[in-house]
């Protein structure tokens, strides 16, 4: 007879290829980001109270008034990005590390940037958890990048910013990607800014998403 655990792992596995299907069918085709996604324990990320939720394609509450993004957005925006192995990405809004994790999975080095310190403190603990070792935090303002490790090759932006991330673009390679929700509350355009090598750069609208706001400074925490 099957142990209880072993239930919980099937049941699980069930769940996850339910996901996948479902990505897959609304246009996350990419072999790579399903890979990632299939890998990911989305559950690690997902607070106690709606775990068992953690495998339905929808956006989910975190600490901090923050939310860890819909599975289906994350495919979406991780093919939009198309990293390759050789890839150096800056993401703005580590929020879980689910994104992060997802990035670094498909990438040679992840540069992520958080405002709340509970946050990245908890992220932190999940890279080590999965053994992540080609994750670089930082505990500040993503909306200013992160010049002293500019240029990179892609740039993930996974919270909204008011309009178009000038700051991000300047640390952009000449023929790298940016992906951003750009638009103020409740909806935003998710934007796909493709370098043509000079350094002139082609926006693409996607789709329409509803993201929390990219804000200015550091969080101020109790
Ligand atoms: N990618 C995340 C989604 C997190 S929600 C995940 O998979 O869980 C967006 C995150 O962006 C929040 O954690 C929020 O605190 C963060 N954020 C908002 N403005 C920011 C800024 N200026 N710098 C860094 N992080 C920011």
């Amino acid at each position: 007879m099957a142990t209880n655990e072993s239930d919980g792992g099937k049941e699980k596995d069930v769940q996850l290829a339910r996901l996948v299907l479902a990505l897959r069918s609304q246009g996350v085709t990419d072999a790579g980001v399903l890979a990632a996604i299939e890998w990911a324990p989305r559950e690690l990320f997902t607070p106690d109270l709606f775990k068992e939720r953690a495998f339905e394609d929808s956006a989910l509450p975190i600490a901090c008034g923050q939310t860890i993004s819909q599975p289906f957005i994350v495919g979406l925006m991780t093919q939009a990005l198309q990293v390759e192995p050789r890839s150096r990405v800056l993401e703005i809004g580590t929020g879980s590390g689910y994104q992060t994790t997802i990035l670094s999975r498909l990438s040679r080095l992840v540069y992520t940037v958080e405002r709340y310190r509970t946050l990245m403190g908890e992220a932190e603990a999940r890279f080590k958890q999965l053994g992540l070792t080609n994750i670089i935090t930082k505990f500040g303002d993503g909306g200013l990048g992160w010049p002293e490790q500019a240029p990179f090759d892609r740039i993930l932006v996974t919270a909204a910013a008011p309009e178009e991330p000038k700051a991000l673009l300047s640390q952009l390679k000449p023929s790298g990607i940016l992906v951003a929700p750009v638009g103020k509350r409740p909806v935003q355009k998710l934007i796909r800014y493709l370098g043509d090598g000079n350094g002139v750069f082609r926006s693409e609208v996607m789709t329409d998403v509803r993201f929390v706001p990219l804000l200015p400074g550091v969080a101020k925490e109790p």
